[in-house]
């Protein structure tokens, strides 16, 4: 069975694979843009992203000195964050370190921030043709059917079993068309939300869990943990036409990220003293939105408050004054700001304050 894998894979693939700009290169810098972005994110969502990168940012020495607000507006909407600031470190080691040549080996690859073992084996081989996999959760989900793997596939132990059932199924060549077909097969046909399609599939014949009919019980789900709920106000606050909008801490979540001023949910009490400590005069107030966020662990709810202030103090380090075509053009915000965002572009949102 398992030699046989790759051949009816490929065969397939060359008839079934999905169009997809970054398989009409072998320039490792725009793969290795692909799979950061394909990282927790959808193909249809980073396909226009991808296009604009390469155009704005199209080699690694561009990435590797492009100004970080620059490099965090190329990349808003598309989350995970911790992805594109690790690019860039990548980008500074390969052009300081490595003449700017992208590496060619596991050794070199694998030191680079953000890139794991499935990165690695997926850029090595679809670049430069080199037979490692690359091996992710759908890879997995294929796998663990195709061999009826009965025990969870996160635990380490059964994991490392199903990594060398893998890897003696890769082709000496052709490896990185073998990796893309079984992404191909795990996104299009062996579904994990959904039924898989298994009368489509070029695998039915060798797959023990097709064959015994418990194709939608493998891979065994792993119970998912209660999402955290924390509970924010989120402040619109107008001045002079601008909106005031603070840059995030480093570190954490949506680190370096823009925001509106967010506080612990409260009343309009905590609104009025967030406004006196930093000195505004409340001329209007008012209770707006309340909209939800969900992050892998998180879900945010928010309450909007908007309000028109009048100040002649200095704002504080990290927070500006910004209109709403600085907060489009300049400024990062991450996507759970957006609907506040949309609340503000509104008509008569500012004359409502009046
Ligand atoms: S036959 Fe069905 S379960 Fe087996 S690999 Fe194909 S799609 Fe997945």
């Amino acid at each position: 069975m398992i030699s046989s894998i790759a051949n009816t894979l490929l065969s397939w693939y060359a008839q079934h694979k999905r169009t997809l700009p970054w398989r009409n290169t072998h320039d490792p810098y725009a793969i290795w843009v692909s799979e950061m972005m394909l990282q927790q994110t959808q193909v249809n969502t980073v396909l226009p992203y991808y296009e604009r990168f390469l155009e704005e940012i199209p080699t690694v020495h561009d990435l590797a000195y492009i100004d970080d607000e620059k490099l965090m507006k190329q990349w808003q909407g598309l989350g995970y964050y911790s992805r594109v600031k690790n690019m860039k470190k990548a980008a500074l080691i390969v052009v300081n370190e490595m003449n700017g040549k992208f590496p060619s080996t596991w050794e070199n690859i694998i030191r680079l921030p953000g890139i794991g073992e499935y990165s690695a084996g997926a850029i090595l081989s679809i670049a430069y043709d080199l037979p490692y996999p690359a091996i992710d959760g759908n890879v997995m989900r294929v796998f663990a059917r195709l061999v009826n793997e009965e025990e969870e596939v996160t635990n380490p132990k059964i994991k490392q079993k199903m990594k060398e059932v893998i890897k003696k199924t890769l082709p000496p060549i052709r490896c990185g068309d073998y990796n893309q077909a079984l992404m191909d097969l795990g996104a299009t046909i062996c579904l994990g939300n959904g039924v898989p399609k298994c009368g489509m599939c070029p695998l039915n014949a060798c797959c023990k869990a097709y064959d015994q009919g418990t194709q939608t019980l493998i891979p065994r789900k792993v119970p998912k943990k209660e999402r955290i709920i924390e509970e924010w106000m989120i402040l619109l606050i107008h001045h002079h036409e601008k909106w005031l909008i603070h840059q995030r801490s480093s570190e954490g979540l949506l680190a370096s990220m823009w925001e509106y001023p967010m506080i612990p949910i409260g009343s309009q009490k905590n609104v009025l003293s967030f406004c006196e400590s930093f000195g505004f005069i409340v001329d209007s107030l008012h209770p707006a939105r309340i909209e939800t966020h969900l992050f892998t662990h998180k879900k945010w709810i928010m309450t909007s408050w908007i309000m028109k202030v009048t100040t002649d103090k200095v704002l504080p380090k990290g927070y500006v004054w910004a209109t709403l075509d600085d907060i489009h053009e300049i400024y990062s915000l991450a996507t759970a700001y957006e609907p506040f965002t949309h609340l503000l572009l509104e008509n008569k949102v500012v004359e409502r304050l009046k």
